[in-house]
Protein backbone atom coordinates (compact mmCIF):
# COMPACT_ATOMS: atom_id res chain seq x y z
CA UNK A 1 0.00 0.00 0.00
CA UNK A 2 1.50 3.29 -0.90
CA UNK A 3 1.35 6.31 1.12
CA UNK A 4 -1.57 8.05 -0.46
CA UNK A 5 -3.89 4.96 0.03
CA UNK A 6 -2.17 4.36 3.75
CA UNK A 7 -3.58 8.42 3.81
CA UNK A 8 -7.08 7.99 2.77
CA UNK A 9 -7.71 4.88 4.76
CA UNK A 10 -6.80 6.72 7.63
CA UNK A 11 -8.48 9.29 6.65
CA UNK A 12 -11.53 7.22 6.42
CA UNK A 13 -11.16 5.19 10.05
CA UNK A 14 -11.12 8.88 11.36
CA UNK A 15 -14.41 9.40 10.31
CA UNK A 16 -14.33 10.84 6.90
CA UNK A 17 -17.18 9.82 4.64
CA UNK A 18 -16.96 11.47 1.57
CA UNK A 19 -14.02 12.80 -1.25
CA UNK A 20 -14.37 16.72 -0.17
CA UNK A 21 -13.87 15.23 3.60
CA UNK A 22 -11.32 13.28 2.58
CA UNK A 23 -8.83 15.49 0.38
CA UNK A 24 -9.34 18.02 3.71
CA UNK A 25 -8.26 15.40 5.98
CA UNK A 26 -5.29 14.21 3.80
CA UNK A 27 -4.34 17.56 2.14
CA UNK A 28 -3.98 15.55 -0.75
CA UNK A 29 -5.46 16.50 -4.23
CA UNK A 30 -8.63 14.66 -5.28
CA UNK A 31 -7.12 13.10 -8.36
CA UNK A 32 -5.10 11.36 -5.62
CA UNK A 33 -7.47 10.91 -3.51
CA UNK A 34 -9.71 9.33 -6.01
CA UNK A 35 -6.91 6.92 -7.15
CA UNK A 36 -6.61 5.82 -3.98
CA UNK A 37 -10.13 5.10 -2.86
CA UNK A 38 -9.91 3.48 -6.65
CA UNK A 39 -7.11 0.82 -4.94
CA UNK A 40 -8.45 0.50 -2.02
CA UNK A 41 -12.21 -0.63 -3.31
CA UNK A 42 -10.69 -3.03 -5.53
CA UNK A 43 -8.65 -4.50 -3.02
CA UNK A 44 -11.78 -3.92 -0.77
CA UNK A 45 -10.21 -2.50 2.19
CA UNK A 46 -12.83 0.08 1.69
CA UNK A 47 -16.46 0.00 1.01
CA UNK A 48 -18.52 2.32 -0.76
CA UNK A 49 -22.36 2.47 -0.15
CA UNK A 50 -25.28 5.23 0.30
CA UNK A 51 -23.71 7.25 3.48
CA UNK A 52 -20.32 7.19 1.64
CA UNK A 53 -16.85 5.66 2.41
CA UNK A 54 -16.62 3.11 5.07
CA UNK A 55 -13.72 1.07 6.63
CA UNK A 56 -14.80 -2.17 6.96
CA UNK A 57 -13.26 -4.42 10.22
CA UNK A 58 -13.88 -1.55 12.22
CA UNK A 59 -17.83 -0.80 11.54
CA UNK A 60 -20.31 -0.07 14.47
CA UNK A 61 -23.66 2.33 13.89
CA UNK A 62 -21.83 5.81 13.73
CA UNK A 63 -23.40 8.00 16.18
CA UNK A 64 -23.39 11.95 16.41
CA UNK A 65 -20.92 12.99 19.59
CA UNK A 66 -19.81 15.99 20.74
CA UNK A 67 -15.72 16.41 22.06
CA UNK A 68 -17.61 18.48 24.50
CA UNK A 69 -15.65 19.11 27.90
CA UNK A 70 -13.24 16.14 26.87
CA UNK A 71 -9.41 16.99 25.82
CA UNK A 72 -8.16 14.20 25.97
CA UNK A 73 -6.15 13.83 22.87
CA UNK A 74 -4.61 17.13 23.11
CA UNK A 75 -2.66 15.65 26.59
CA UNK A 76 -2.55 12.28 25.53
CA UNK A 77 -1.22 11.93 21.96
CA UNK A 78 1.71 13.50 20.20
CA UNK A 79 0.76 16.22 17.89
CA UNK A 80 4.65 16.96 16.01
CA UNK A 81 3.26 19.64 14.08
CA UNK A 82 2.74 21.85 17.33
CA UNK A 83 5.72 20.45 18.97
CA UNK A 84 3.79 18.47 21.22
CA UNK A 85 4.82 15.18 22.43
CA UNK A 86 2.63 12.27 24.22
CA UNK A 87 1.24 13.08 27.86
CA UNK A 88 2.25 16.69 27.73
CA UNK A 89 -0.54 19.45 27.85
CA UNK A 90 -0.23 21.08 24.77
CA UNK A 91 0.46 24.64 24.68
CA UNK A 92 -2.56 25.50 22.89
CA UNK A 93 -4.85 24.24 25.03
CA UNK A 94 -6.66 26.11 27.53
CA UNK A 95 -8.46 23.87 30.35
CA UNK A 96 -11.72 25.70 30.06
CA UNK A 97 -11.96 27.08 26.22
CA UNK A 98 -10.72 24.36 24.74
CA UNK A 99 -7.67 24.77 21.93
CA UNK A 100 -7.56 28.60 21.55
CA UNK A 101 -5.97 28.22 17.91
CA UNK A 102 -9.05 26.67 16.38
CA UNK A 103 -9.32 27.68 13.21
CA UNK A 104 -5.91 27.90 12.56
CA UNK A 105 -5.46 23.89 13.96
CA UNK A 106 -3.10 22.27 12.02
CA UNK A 107 -4.16 19.29 9.46
CA UNK A 108 -3.20 16.16 12.15
CA UNK A 109 -5.80 17.76 14.70
CA UNK A 110 -8.98 18.13 12.21
CA UNK A 111 -8.48 15.24 10.90
CA UNK A 112 -8.76 12.86 14.45
CA UNK A 113 -11.47 11.45 15.57
CA UNK A 114 -11.45 9.29 18.60
CA UNK A 115 -12.85 6.15 18.47
CA UNK A 116 -15.58 7.18 21.06
CA UNK A 117 -16.36 10.51 18.85
CA UNK A 118 -16.91 8.01 15.80
CA UNK A 119 -19.36 6.23 17.60
CA UNK A 120 -17.84 3.00 18.03
CA UNK A 121 -17.86 2.28 21.75
CA UNK A 122 -20.00 2.95 24.41
CA UNK A 123 -20.71 5.99 26.80
CA UNK A 124 -18.29 4.95 29.32
CA UNK A 125 -15.73 4.96 26.90
CA UNK A 126 -15.63 9.06 26.94
CA UNK A 127 -12.06 9.83 27.03
CA UNK A 128 -12.28 12.13 29.79
CA UNK A 129 -14.28 9.34 31.90
CA UNK A 130 -12.23 6.30 30.92
CA UNK A 131 -9.17 8.44 30.64
CA UNK A 132 -7.88 6.70 27.55
CA UNK A 133 -7.93 7.80 24.16
CA UNK A 134 -8.68 4.91 21.74
CA UNK A 135 -7.97 5.61 17.91
CA UNK A 136 -7.11 3.33 14.76
CA UNK A 137 -4.66 3.51 12.38
CA UNK A 138 -4.32 0.76 8.90
CA UNK A 139 -3.43 -2.15 10.71
CA UNK A 140 -3.90 -1.02 14.56
CA UNK A 141 -6.42 -0.83 17.55
CA UNK A 142 -4.22 1.86 19.63
CA UNK A 143 -5.20 2.54 22.78
CA UNK A 144 -3.19 5.60 24.57
CA UNK A 145 -3.50 5.26 28.41
CA UNK A 146 -3.64 8.49 30.86
CA UNK A 147 -0.66 7.58 32.66
CA UNK A 148 -2.30 8.82 35.88
CA UNK A 149 -4.27 5.98 35.54
CA UNK A 150 -1.81 3.51 34.40
CA UNK A 151 -3.96 0.11 34.79
CA UNK A 152 -7.40 1.59 33.79
CA UNK A 153 -7.12 -0.36 30.34
CA UNK A 154 -6.94 -3.53 32.96
CA UNK A 155 -10.36 -3.31 34.46
CA UNK A 156 -13.95 -3.48 33.77
CA UNK A 157 -15.68 -2.99 31.37
CA UNK A 158 -12.45 -1.70 29.31
CA UNK A 159 -10.43 -4.64 29.65
CA UNK A 160 -13.23 -7.27 28.01
CA UNK A 161 -14.15 -5.09 25.04
CA UNK A 162 -10.71 -4.55 23.97
CA UNK A 163 -10.02 -8.58 24.25
CA UNK A 164 -13.47 -8.55 21.97
CA UNK A 165 -11.29 -6.26 19.60
CA UNK A 166 -7.98 -7.75 19.55
CA UNK A 167 -9.84 -11.68 19.05
CA UNK A 168 -11.99 -9.97 15.91
CA UNK A 169 -8.51 -8.61 14.74
CA UNK A 170 -6.78 -11.67 14.86
CA UNK A 171 -9.77 -13.38 13.18
CA UNK A 172 -9.33 -11.53 10.27
CA UNK A 173 -7.12 -12.64 7.40
CA UNK A 174 -5.22 -10.96 5.46
CA UNK A 175 -5.10 -7.73 4.98
CA UNK A 176 -7.83 -7.11 7.03
CA UNK A 177 -6.32 -7.89 10.27
CA UNK A 178 -5.48 -5.69 13.10
CA UNK A 179 -3.11 -5.36 16.19
CA UNK A 180 -4.42 -4.24 19.14
CA UNK A 181 -2.21 -2.03 21.00
CA UNK A 182 -2.25 -0.51 24.34
CA UNK A 183 0.55 2.57 25.54
CA UNK A 184 0.36 3.54 29.20
CA UNK A 185 2.94 6.28 30.13
CA UNK A 186 6.33 4.26 29.00
CA UNK A 187 4.74 0.55 28.85
CA UNK A 188 3.57 -0.43 25.77
CA UNK A 189 1.42 -4.12 25.43
CA UNK A 190 -0.30 -6.35 22.41
CA UNK A 191 -3.18 -7.67 23.17
CA UNK A 192 -3.88 -11.15 22.38
CA UNK A 193 -7.55 -11.76 23.52
CA UNK A 194 -6.84 -12.03 27.58
CA UNK A 195 -3.33 -12.79 26.91
CA UNK A 196 -1.24 -9.60 27.56
CA UNK A 197 2.11 -9.63 25.85
CA UNK A 198 4.92 -6.75 27.80
CA UNK A 199 6.59 -4.90 25.64
CA UNK A 200 6.12 -6.34 21.76
CA UNK A 201 9.25 -6.62 19.31
CA UNK A 202 9.01 -4.47 16.28
CA UNK A 203 9.87 -7.78 14.46
CA UNK A 204 6.31 -8.74 15.34
CA UNK A 205 4.71 -11.67 17.53
CA UNK A 206 4.55 -15.31 17.07
CA UNK A 207 1.54 -16.79 18.73
CA UNK A 208 -0.91 -19.65 18.72
CA UNK A 209 -4.00 -20.11 20.42
CA UNK A 210 -4.41 -22.58 23.62
CA UNK A 211 -7.51 -21.87 24.70
CA UNK A 212 -10.43 -19.88 23.36
CA UNK A 213 -9.48 -16.21 24.49
CA UNK A 214 -5.75 -17.50 25.12
CA UNK A 215 -2.77 -17.79 23.30
CA UNK A 216 0.91 -18.41 23.65
CA UNK A 217 3.32 -16.25 22.16
CA UNK A 218 6.87 -15.74 21.43
CA UNK A 219 8.33 -12.43 20.46
CA UNK A 220 10.58 -12.24 17.42
CA UNK A 221 14.29 -10.86 17.24
CA UNK A 222 14.59 -10.07 13.52
CA UNK A 223 12.50 -11.25 10.29
CA UNK A 224 14.08 -14.03 10.29
CA UNK A 225 13.72 -15.37 13.74
CA UNK A 226 9.47 -14.52 13.28
CA UNK A 227 9.51 -16.83 10.18
CA UNK A 228 11.17 -19.58 11.86
CA UNK A 229 9.07 -19.32 14.72
CA UNK A 230 5.86 -19.34 12.67
CA UNK A 231 7.23 -22.40 10.66
CA UNK A 232 7.00 -24.47 13.83
CA UNK A 233 3.72 -22.99 14.96
CA UNK A 234 2.49 -24.24 11.35
CA UNK A 235 4.12 -27.45 12.03
CA UNK A 236 1.98 -27.54 15.65
CA UNK A 237 -1.16 -27.68 14.30
CA UNK A 238 -0.08 -29.80 11.61
CA UNK A 239 0.48 -32.22 14.70
CA UNK A 240 -2.49 -31.23 16.28
CA UNK A 241 -4.73 -32.01 13.23
CA UNK A 242 -3.04 -35.65 12.78
CA UNK A 243 -3.04 -37.02 16.01
CA UNK A 244 -4.72 -34.68 18.35
CA UNK A 245 -2.17 -33.56 20.05
CA UNK A 246 1.17 -31.64 20.07
CA UNK A 247 3.38 -30.36 23.28
CA UNK A 248 4.27 -26.53 22.66
CA UNK A 249 7.95 -26.01 23.23
CA UNK A 250 8.91 -23.60 25.83
CA UNK A 251 12.11 -22.70 24.32
CA UNK A 252 12.02 -19.64 21.87
CA UNK A 253 14.70 -20.05 19.14
CA UNK A 254 13.56 -23.10 17.27
CA UNK A 255 15.08 -24.24 13.82
CA UNK A 256 14.35 -26.66 11.52
CA UNK A 257 13.92 -29.57 10.99
CA UNK A 258 10.85 -28.97 13.31
CA UNK A 259 9.08 -31.95 13.56
CA UNK A 260 11.14 -34.61 15.15
CA UNK A 261 11.55 -32.30 18.36
CA UNK A 262 8.14 -31.63 18.73
CA UNK A 263 7.24 -35.31 18.31
CA UNK A 264 9.64 -36.37 20.64
CA UNK A 265 8.58 -33.98 23.19
CA UNK A 266 4.75 -34.79 22.79
CA UNK A 267 5.80 -38.58 23.37
CA UNK A 268 3.93 -39.44 20.79
CA UNK A 269 4.58 -43.42 20.70
CA UNK A 270 6.01 -43.71 16.90
CA UNK A 271 7.78 -40.59 16.94
CA UNK A 272 11.22 -41.77 15.87
CA UNK A 273 10.22 -43.82 13.29
CA UNK A 274 7.34 -41.27 11.78
CA UNK A 275 10.20 -38.46 12.12
CA UNK A 276 12.37 -40.56 9.73
CA UNK A 277 9.70 -40.77 7.29
CA UNK A 278 8.63 -36.81 7.20
S1 LIG B 1 -10.19 12.37 22.78
FE1 LIG B 1 -11.92 12.13 21.37
S2 LIG B 1 -13.67 13.08 22.39
FE2 LIG B 1 -11.81 13.78 23.44
S3 LIG B 1 -11.29 15.73 22.44
FE3 LIG B 1 -10.14 14.11 21.38
S4 LIG B 1 -11.43 13.49 19.66
FE4 LIG B 1 -12.74 14.66 21.09
S1 LIG C 1 -3.49 22.58 18.49
FE1 LIG C 1 -5.48 22.64 19.46
S2 LIG C 1 -6.52 20.77 18.75
FE2 LIG C 1 -4.33 20.53 18.35
S3 LIG C 1 -3.50 19.47 20.14
FE3 LIG C 1 -3.26 21.66 20.50
S4 LIG C 1 -5.08 22.28 21.62
FE4 LIG C 1 -5.50 20.27 20.71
Amino acid sequence: MDQAMSNVARAVESGATTIRGIVDATGLSRLKVERALHALEKQKLLLRDSRGFTAPGMLATPQVRQCGSCSRCCTLLEVTEVGKSVNEWCKHCDVDKGCTIYDDRPQMCRSFNCAWLQGHLADEWFPERARMVVHFSQDAVNVQVDPGYPDRWRQEPYFSKLCEWSLNGIRMNGNRSYATLIVSGPDKFLLLGRTIVPEPTLFGTAFLPVAAETFRYWKARSPEHLHRLYGRITEIQRIQQEFGYCAIPDDDDPYPPYRPALLRLSNHPHAESDAESA
